[in-house]
């Protein structure tokens, strides 16, 4: 098992994946900078190493209705709400980011994406060859999902299931998901005490992405284990490792690469007759 976690040490191209409520203070639903700065520090180390990185972030959404200030959650339903949330959001996210990375002397891209980038072949070869001319760079590529313009028709809907197609479209060693919670679990931990802790899934069983079903998300992002488990689904059958870590301390990303048993660990199942643009394609939100 201990051999498993060693592994890591030698993951090469990593995409991680923070949500909403890891990167906001809860009591504000402020941007939490100390997070924030930790976190930047660490993927630029991870560059520093010679490693390949990849930030999938969520938070525009979030942050564009903090700054434009309307108290009454309710008005958040009509979609040209969100969506304009997610375009004064998004622009001051990355407006953040790049001013951390800067700090650190790292350059940083943002990529925006929806469903038809992955669907639409052209597009896909697109992304594909700016994500290479990227790394090829040594720039780290921030993404998210492209909210302002993505309606039904169009969206992924979460960034859980939105980093295991960038890991899988990179060729990725291995993604992170880092949420406010320690792994997977047998049930809801919050509502059964009896949920037993899940250190390494081999294989998704049938079960178990039943299990994922009966679990709710957080408060302000869209994930919940459901996500997590369909993010395993499409990471794992095109060959990516996936781990699912706390966020709580952001450290715990270096402690991950170095071998450190935290975490639950969903080891790649390769599948050669997965297609990912028909997978996304087929994709529905519940
Ligand atoms: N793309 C959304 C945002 O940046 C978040 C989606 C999610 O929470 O999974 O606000």
């Amino acid at each position: 098992m201990s051999d498993l976690r060693e592994m890591m040490k030698d993951k090469k191209r990593i995409v991680i994946k923070i949500g909403s409520s890891s990167l906001q203070h809860a009591e504000t639903g402020d941007l939490d900078y100390t997070k924030l700065d930790v976190l930047v520090r660490e993927l630029c180390d991870l560059r520093n190493q010679g490693k390949d990185v990849v930030l999938v972030t969520s938070g525009a959404i979030a942050v564009g209705r903090k700054a434009v200030f309307i108290k009454d959650e309710k008005e958040d339903n009509p979609i040209a709400v969100k969506q304009a949330y997610a375009a004064v959001g998004q622009a001051r996210l990355m407006m953040t980011y790049q001013k951390i990375f800067a700090e650190y002397n790292q350059v940083a891209a943002q990529i925006l994406m929806t469903k038809n980038t992955i669907v639409d072949n052209l597009n896909r070869f697109n992304a594909q060859n700016t994500f290479a001319e990227l790394f090829k760079l040594g720039v780290i590529p921030i993404v998210n999902e492209n909210d302002t313009v993505a309606t039904y028709e169009i969206e992924i809907g979460d960034n859980d299931t939105l980093s295991a197609i960038v890991a899988s479209l990179v060729k990725a060693d291995l993604l992170i998901l880092l949420s406010d919670i320690d792994g997977l679990y047998t049930d809801d931990p919050r509502k059964n005490p009896d949920a037993q802790y899940i250190e390494v899934v081999e294989k998704l069983t049938d079960d178990l992405m039943e299990m994922g079903k009966t679990s709710t998300g957080s408060d302000s992002g869209t994930g919940g284990m459901n996500t997590k488990l369909q993010a395993a689904k499409i990471a794992g059958s095109t060959g990516v490792d996936m781990i699912i870590a706390n966020s709580k301390d952001i450290k715990v990303i270096h402690r991950l690469l170095s071998g450190q048993k935290i975490g639950t660990l969903f080891l790649a199942d390769p599948d050669e007759n997965f297609d990912l643009p028909l997978y996304v394609q087929q994709m529905h939100r519940e």
